[in-house]
């Protein structure tokens, strides 16, 4: 079995095929959806991890795309050195997945990077340039 994340790009005249559904129910691939923003006749973006074998996850990302929605795996990740953190709060107002930010009671960053998204934004958003991308 393998597991891996892949960010969905969805068009305006996309298919309107039950994408997730056909996945789970036509090719036995575990979804876990980790974000989503797709509404009708917009462009949409969906995260989720695929679990099946590598043959089958191949599979689901050919009948993905041929939906004429983009289906692209995440590869790369995000570190922090969060020990050099002054913690300002810029790269949390900038993270729309929701991998950054500020504890309530104790206004710290707090980093969840299963909830990345490899956007990079935080990379720029940064002052004292804390980002990196590791490309595994
Ligand atoms: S790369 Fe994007 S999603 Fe990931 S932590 Fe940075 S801003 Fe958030
Ligand atoms: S932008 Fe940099 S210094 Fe500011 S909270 Fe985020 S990691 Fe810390």
């Amino acid at each position: 079995m393998t597991s891996k994340r892949f960010v969905l790009t969805f068009h305006p005249d996309a298919t309107g095929q039950p994408i997730t559904y056909n996945l789970i129910k036509k090719f036995d691939i575990m979804v876990n959806i980790i974000k989503a923003d797709v509404s009708p006749g917009e462009i949409g973006h969906l995260v989720m991890e695929m679990t099946a074998p590598a043959k089958v996850l191949k599979e689901g990302m050919e009948y993905i795309r041929q939906q004429k929605v983009e289906c692209e795996p995440i590869d790369k990740k995000i570190t922090c050195r969060q020990d050099l953190c002054i913690h300002c709060g810029a790269c949390s107002a900038v993270c729309f997945a929701g991998a950054l930010t500020m504890k309530r009671d104790s206004a710290e960053l707090l980093f969840e990077p299963e909830k990345c998204v490899v956007c990079e934004l935080c990379l720029k958003a940064c002052p004292l340039k804390l980002f990196s991308i590791d490309l595994g």
